[in-house]
């Protein structure tokens, strides 16, 4: 039987299908599994991508982006080959690839939020188990390591934070990537605690989640010249690369903070030179990558970004026919 996803210079390819998921390289016909900057890549001559993607996508790729726009479920067939997108949890608008040639059925997975303990991100459709035959997975926290703590925990701690911040007058920075992690921490703080301020590059995407019906509090941008007053018992959300730079000195006194995935690794915080870090990922954990990945039933796995070799060697070990595709696919978790 032909396999229905290889690896090409390009990216990910469906031979019988002539298209490709998430090629970091333009092409003629791209299905794209979300907006992230390493999946979504600029120039394809034809995209395809979740409907409920395509506010963010468009934000990101341009209002002319040549989007065909599929709702979660809808299936469309393209040279024999029947292909679904279905929800992945990750971040608004994200989808899992369906495909079904030949009597198989293959599941690519691009990002996904899966978890042993049903909890889910707030700001997007939970992610959807597929059964297929041949499952490709993401591995970025695919290390035994990763356990998130209950979201509601690590939330309480950012307001904790920020509540603390505010009573001594002090403006928090919290850093996060400006897609995804964002609006996830917008929705899940308390808005009642004080004002809050975005970077520039924040709020296009948070217009796009309000246009796509995600309820977000309100927010400011954070203009050239910050007011000390309205600052002091601020929340202000900017990506990582803002850190220890003059954009965030202007905020005079603050307290700063990274959420991440990677900041449940003891000392990653002190690395990464901030005050506190928060444990918060859009990502599976590793118990949520083992039930994700059961719940395919599929007796073929392949891995792409992340710890490739740690989880190739579990599913080895869980009897499945396990191997890797090498990508181009980065880690938006990542410190800047
Ligand atoms: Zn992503
Ligand atoms: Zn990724």
């Amino acid at each position: 039987m032909t396999d229905l996803v290889v690896s090409r210079p390009e990216g990910l390819y469906c031979p019988p299908g002539d298209f490709f998921i998430d090629p970091w390289r333009p092409v003629d016909r791209a299905v794209i599994t979300h907006a992230h900057a390493d999946h979504a890549r600029a120039g394809h001559r034809h995209v395809l991508a979740s409907r409920a993607g395509e506010h963010v996508l468009r934000a990101r790729l341009g209002a002319a982006l040549p989007l065909q726009a599929l709702d979660y479920g809808e299936a469309v067939t393209h040279h024999g080959v029947r292909l679904s997108l279905h929800p992945a949890g990750h971040v608004l608008g994200s989808a899992q690839v369906r495909l079904e040639h030949g009597g198989q059925v293959w599941v690519a997975s691009g990002d996904y939020f899966a978890s042993a303990h049903d909890e889910r991100n707030p700001t997007c459709a939970p992610f959807e188990p597929v059964r297929c035959d041949c499952f490709i997975t993401e591995s970025t926290f695919g290390l035994p390591v990763y356990r998130w703590r209950p979201q509601a925990e690590v939330l309480a701690e950012v307001d904790d934070w920020w509540r603390a911040n505010a009573a001594a007058g002090r403006p928090s920075l919290l850093l996060a990537y400006s897609f995804g992690k964002a609006q996830r921490l917008l929705a899940g703080v308390d808005a009642g605690i004080g004002p809050i301020l975005v970077h520039g590059a924040v709020e296009p995407l948070n217009a796009a989640y309000r246009a796509s019906g995600v309820t977000l509090p309100p927010t400011q941008v954070l203009g050239e010249r910050a007011d000390r007053e309205a600052l002091a018992g601020a929340l202000v959300i900017a990506p990582p690369s803002v850190h220890a730079s003059a954009w965030a000195r202007r905020l005079g006194d603050f307290s700063d903070a990274f959420a991440s995935g990677w900041m449940q690794l003891r000392g990653a915080r002190r690395r990464q030179g901030v005050d506190r870090g928060f444990a918060l990922s859009d990502h599976a954990d590793w118990p949520g990558l083992q039930r994700a990945i059961a719940a395919t039933g599929a007796e073929r796995v392949i891995v792409t970004h992340g710890q490739e070799a740690v989880m190739v060697r579990w599913l080895a070990e869980q009897g499945l026919r396990a191997e890797s595709f090498r990508t181009a696919y980065g880690d938006e978790e990542a410190a800047a």
